[in-house]
Formats: C-alpha cells, sequence, structure tokens
C-alpha cells in the first residue's frame, strides 16, 4: 500500500473505510474497473447543507427531531429540524436562552446554486408554514454550513452499484462504511456494524473469536 506522501506500508489486510465512491481513486488503475469497484466508481457524493439559526426566545416547545419528506414542490426546504436548546441544556456552558434551531436539508444538489440568504429565507419562510411559534420571530443569528464529500448520494440504481458485502474477492482487501452491508442504507448503526463485521471477519482468520453485533430492534419498519 502507498501513500499519497509515497511512503509504502507492507500489511496482511487493508481497510478501505471511507465512503464507496472515494474507494476507486485509492486503487491501482487496473483494479478500477473491475467487481465490485467499478460500480463504485458510478456512485457520487451528496451535497449536505445544515442551517442553525439562534433565537432569542423559545420557538420550539420540545427536542423532538422533525422529519419531513422534501417534496421538491410543495414541501418544505429541510429534511429535519430539531431545536439543540433542547439537546444541550444539561451543557453548562450553554449560554443561549432561546432556541437554538438546526435545520437539515439532505441530498441537496437542488438547493447549492441558492445563495446563503436565499436559503436563509427559504427556511424562515418553511418554519413559519409548519412552526406557528416560528411565526413573526426572526433569527438574531444564522450560520449556512455547505458540507461536501461526506456520504454516498442512494441516487436511483444505488443498491445495484453497491456491493453489500465486505469481501472484494481479493485477499486482503476489505470495504467497510455505512454504504457496504448494513441495516440502514446509510446511518452510524450501518457504519458501525461494518466495520465491527469486518473486525470479526479478520478475528476469525486467526481463530479468535468474534464480537457480538447488536442489531437494531426498536424500528418496526427495520428487517435485520
Ligand atoms: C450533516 C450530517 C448529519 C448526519 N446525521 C446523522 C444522524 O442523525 N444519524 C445517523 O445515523 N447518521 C447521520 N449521518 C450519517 C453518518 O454521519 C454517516 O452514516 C457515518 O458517519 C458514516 O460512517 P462511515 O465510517 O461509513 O464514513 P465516514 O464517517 O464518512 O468516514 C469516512 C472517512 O473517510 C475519510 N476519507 C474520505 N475520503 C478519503 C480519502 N480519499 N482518503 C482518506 N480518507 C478519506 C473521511 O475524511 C472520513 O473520516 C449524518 C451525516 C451528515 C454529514
Amino acid at each position: 500500500m502507498t501513500t499519497t506522501a509515497g511512503v509504502t506500508h507492507e500489511a496482511d489486510h487493508v481497510i478501505f473505510a471511507v465512503p464507496g465512491y472515494a474507494v476507486p481513486a485509492l486503487l491501482p488503475a487496473e483494479l478500477r474497473t473491475t467487481s465490485p469497484f467499478a460500480a463504485l466508481a458510478d456512485l457520487n457524493e451528496t451535497p449536505i447543507i445544515t442551517i442553525t439559526l439562534w433565537y432569542a426566545t423559545k420557538v420550539f416547545t420540545d427536542g423532538n427531531v422533525y422529519i419531513s419528506p422534501r417534496d421538491r414542490e410543495h414541501g418544505p426546504i429541510f429534511d429535519a429540524v430539531a431545536d439543540k436548546a433542547f439537546h444541550w441544556k444539561d451543557w453548562p456552558k450553554l449560554k443561549a436562552e432561546g432556541s437554538i434551531i438546526q435545520v437539515l436539508i439532505d441530498a441537496a444538489d437542488d438547493v447549492l446554486p441558492l445563495s446563503d440568504a436565499e436559503i436563509l429565507a427559504k427556511v424562515s419562510q418553511d418554519l413559519a408554514r409548519f412552526f406557528p411559534r416560528c411565526r413573526g420571530q426572526a433569527p438574531i443569528d444564522a450560520t449556512v454550513l455547505r458540507l461536501k464529500n461526506t456520504y454516498c448520494g442512494t441516487r436511483v440504481g444505488y443498491w445495484s452499484k453497491v456491493p453489500r458485502k465486505h469481501q472484494t474477492g481479493l485477499a486482503g482487501l476489505w470495504l467497510a462504511g455505512d454504504y457496504t452491508a448494513g441495516v440502514y442504507h446509510y446511518g452510524m448503526e450501518s457504519a458501525i456494524i461494518s466495520g465491527k463485521a469486518v473486525a470479526n471477519e479478520l478475528l476469525r482468520e486467526i481463530n479468535h473469536a468474534g464480537f457480538e453485533i447488536l442489531r437494531p430492534r426498536y424500528l418496526p419498519f427495520v428487517r435485520v
């Protein structure tokens, strides 16, 4: 294995724990067109935008994370909204008295061309539509964070492109990460489960007992 600094390391195993779309570029050219890597080259990252709005007063009454189906024509601009002031209420350094509303826009390709001011205006408008206490309340501060190169976008064809296993067909070369063989299409549980599953494969090779992998059972619609 050779790093970008040109340093070569010998290893029995190499685990790619990077987003799927980033794997092919890290491989020798002759492997990039082979399975399962060639299909990964068709994947792309999905841009994510998070907006934080600080209010002088409480505009939410609870700490629920409100998830919305983001209908690009009629729905709100956001996928999820929560008041972090509730989540952080036991943090001694929290000085804010009002709400700290965090807004998540996932798979934000369509929103990226908007300016920060346009995004903030649309978010304020949609908060007022769906959360009556936000009406007439302007935040005292706001930030717009545009995240890039995070996770694989789950676009049409995604499931036929991700390998859904950790083995690559090459001895000692493994894939881990939320896009591989988790119970969700992405998410922290899938990432952790994938890492433990690969670790167990390596332990099996040295006749060491594997570690238990807890499967989420708390959502009735998740089949494990
Ligand atoms: C804003 C946001 C909110 C989220 N909210 C939730 C949530 O509420 N619940 C939930 O379950 N999940 C959430 N997720 C998803 C969750 O963060 C991911 O599913 C999880 O982090 C994936 O873990 P991973 O190990 O597969 O990949 P990552 O955590 O993305 O780790 C991959 C690592 O690879 C590194 N890397 C990338 N390219 C290269 C390269 N070329 N060379 C070397 N290193 C590289 C990256 O820097 C990164 O450290 C959220 C993600 C984002 C961005």
